[in-house]
C-alpha cells in the first residue's frame, strides 16, 4: 500500500511509556504536530518514580537500572542528558551471592572480572572481551530490527555464542560461581533457562554492564520520561494524561497512529480498521510468566552477608544456576516455586536524593505463573533474608504489587507480564506479528511501537524509534541538524 508521508499530517501516539515518549520525541524532531494520550494521570509507564510510601522515600515503581537506556543510540541522540538525566553508576554493576562461597560480580573491567572468576575467568574472558570492545557496534546490529547489519562479521559470531540456551552457554564453565552469575544475567529474559535465545538476553546485559555500566538516574527512572516528555514539548508537542483511548473513533480520521500499547490492545482499539486475520494474529500474541515485587523503605542499606554485595546497584538472588533454571521454569510452566530468582535494586547508596539522610529505598521480583494473583512477598523476602540476615529488622515500610496490581497500573501489563510479552526464539525479532516490518499494520496510518515489537522489553526507546522510521521518517537526518 503506498504510504504517502505528509508532515502536516498530525501524529497521535497511544501512551506515554519510554517507548511512545521516543517515538513522539522523533516524530516532533521530524516537524510533525503530535499529541500523546496517556491513561493514567502521569506520563511514563514502565519507568516512574514515586513516594510510594509517603514523602520522603523515593521508589521507581517499575523499571530501576537501565544499561539499555544509556547504551540507547536514539537518546544519545536526543541528548536526554541535556534534560536533566544524569546517570549514576554503582561501584559494581551486579552481584550475585552463594551460600556456601564468596559471591560473583560482574565488575565494569572484563579482566577484573575474569581474575574474580578464577578458574573460569579465562574463559569468561575469550567470550566477553571481543563483544565489549565493539559493544556500540554490537547494539547498534543487536538492538535493530532484522535486516541486514552495519557489522555482520560481529553479528555473526556473537549469533554462534549467543544463539542459545542459557543452559548450553554454561556448559562450558566449570565453576558455581560463573554458571551462576551468568544464569542471574539470564534470568532477565524471562524465559526457562533450557530455551533459547535466553544466553543472547544475558550475553547481551553482560557485555552492556562491561561496556557501558548499569546505571540508574539520579532522582529515579522517572528522570528518563521527563527529560523525553520535555523534548516533545519544547517541540510543540502536546502530551495530555488521564486520557485512555479505547477506539480509533475518538481520533482524527486523518491522524497517524502509533501505539505504545499491548498487541491485543491494538486489536481491540483499531478493530474493523484492520483486517480480521491480522487481528487474530495480534490476538494469539504470547505474553510470559508474571511479575510480584516488593518495595521496601528502609533505615539502613540491605545488610548482605557478603560485603561485595553492598557495592552492587543490582544483586541476583537465587542462589545456584540449577536453582535459578528451576525457578525460571516453573513460573514459565504455571507454576509456583519456594525458592525463586529475585531481581533486587538499591540505588539510595549512591543515590541519597531518594530517601531521607541515611535511610534507603530498595526493591526485589520475581516471575511468578501468567495471571497469578497471590501474593510471594514472603517467599520473595525469605530469599533477600537468606543472603541478607537481619533485613526485616531495617524495613521501615513495604508494599507489594501483585500481577492484578500491575495489570491495574499499566494495561500493557497482560497477565503481569511487564517487558511486553514472552521472548522466545519465534517472538523476539517478529513481534507481535512477522511481517517486514514489525511496526507497521496493514492499516497505512496505524503503527504499533511498544515493548512488543524488536528489540523488546527494556527502558531503550528503541521501538519508538524504529516505529517512527518505519512510518517513512527520519530522525536521524533532523536530529543531525
Ligand atoms: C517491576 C518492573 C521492573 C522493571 N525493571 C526494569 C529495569 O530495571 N530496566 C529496564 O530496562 N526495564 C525494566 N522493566 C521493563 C520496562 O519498564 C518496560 O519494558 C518498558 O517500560 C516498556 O516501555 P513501553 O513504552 O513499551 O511501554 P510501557 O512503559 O508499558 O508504557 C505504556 C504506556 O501506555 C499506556 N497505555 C496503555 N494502553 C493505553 C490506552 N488504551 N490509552 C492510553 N494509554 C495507554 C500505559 O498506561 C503506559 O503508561 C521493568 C518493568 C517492571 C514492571
Amino acid at each position: 500500500m503506498a504510504r504517502a508521508l505528509d508532515k502536516s499530517r498530525p501524529a497521535i501516539v497511544i501512551g506515554s511509556g519510554p517507548n511512545g515518549l521516543t517515538a513522539a520525541a522523533c516524530l516532533a524532531a521530524c516537524g510533525v504536530p503530535v499529541n500523546v494520550y496517556e491513561a493514567q494521570p502521569t506520563v511514563g509507564g514502565g519507568c516512574r518514580t514515586t513516594a510510594l510510601h509517603g514523602p520522603g522515600f523515593l521508589h521507581d515503581v517499575c523499571s530501576s537500572v537501565h544499561p539499555m537506556g544509556v547504551a540507547s543510540p536514539i537518546w544519545r541522540k536526543l541528548k536526554l542528558v541535556d534534560h536533566g538525566l544524569d546517570w549514576v553508576h554503582p561501584d559494581v554493576p551486579c552481584a550475585h551471592p552463594l551460600d556456601d562461597q564468596p559471591a560473583a560480580a560482574l565488575f565494569r573491567d572484563v579482566d577484573e572480572t575474569a581474575a574474580h572468576l578464577g578458574e573460569d575467568g579465562p574463559r569468561y574472558r575469550r567470550r566477553m572481551a571481543p563483544f565489549v570492545e565493539r559493544f556500540i557496534d554490537l547494539a547498534h546490529d543487536g538492538l535493530a530490527p532484522l535486516g541486514l547489519p552495519r557489522s555482520p562479521l560481529l553479528m555473526a559470531r556473537f549469533g554462534l555464542l549467543g544463539f542459545r540456551s542459557a543452559s548450553s552457554f554454561v556448559r562450558g564453565f566449570r565453576t558455581e560461581r560463573a554458571r551462576a552469575l551468568f544464569g542471574g544475567l539470564a534470568g532477565h529474559s524471562v524465559l526457562p533457562f533450557d530455551m533459547l535465545p535466553s544466553a543472547a538476553i544475558g550475553l547481551m546485559l553482560g557485555l552492556a554492564g562491561h561496556a557501558v555500566g548499569w546505571p540508574f538516574p539520579r532522582g529515579g527512572a522517572q528522570a528518563i520520561v521527563d527529560a523525553l516528555a520535555d523534548l516533545v514539548r519544547a517541540r510543540g508537542g502536546v502530551i495530555e494524561t488521564s486520557r485512555p483511548i479505547s477506539s480509533l473513533r475518538e481520533l482524527p480520521d486523518d491522524a497517524q497512529v502509533f501505539f505504545d500499547t499491548a498487541p491485543q490492545a491494538l486489536a481491540e482499539i483499531a478493530g474493523e480498521a484492520l483486517p480480521a486475520g491480522y487481528r487474530a494474529r495480534l490476538m494469539r500474541y504470547r505474553m510470559g510468566p508474571g511479575t510480584c515485587k516488593v518495595d521496601l523503605s528502609l533505615s539502613a542499606p540491605i545488610p548482605w552477608r557478603d560485603p561485595l554485595c553492598t557495592k552492587a546497584g543490582t544483586v541476583h538472588v537465587g542462589g545456584t544456576f540449577a536453582e535459578m533454571a528451576r525457578g525460571e521454569r516453573a513460573a514459565w510452566e504455571g507454576r509456583l516455586d519456594d525458592a525463586p530468582y529475585v531481581l533486587v535494586t538499591q540505588t539510595t547508596p549512591w543515590d541519597p536524593s531518594r530517601a531521607p539522610a541515611g535511610q534507603h529505598t530498595a526493591w526485589a521480583y520475581c516471575h511468578v505463573p501468567h495471571g497469578y494473583d497471590g501474593d510471594r512477598t514472603e517467599v520473595i523476602l525469605r530469599q533477600l533474608e537468606r543472603f541478607a540476615p537481619g533485613v526485616r529488622d531495617v524495613i521501615v515500610e513495604r508494599s507489594t504489587m501483585t500481577v492484578p496490581d500491575f495489570e491495574r497500573y499499566n494495561a500493557n501489563y497482560i497477565g503481569g507480564d511487564v517487558v511486553g510479552g514472552a521472548a522466545t526464539a519465534g517472538q523476539l525479532f517478529t513481534r507481535p506479528v512477522a511481517r517486514v516490518s514489525p511496526y507497521r499494520t496493514p492499516h497505512p496510518r496505524v503503527f504499533i511501537c511498544s515493548a512488543s515489537t524488536p528489540p523488546g522489553g527494556g527502558v531503550h526507546g528503541l521501538c519508538g524509534y524504529f516505529a517512527v522510521k518505519a512510518a517513512g521518517y527520519d530522525p536521524d537526518a533532523a536530529l543531525s541538524v
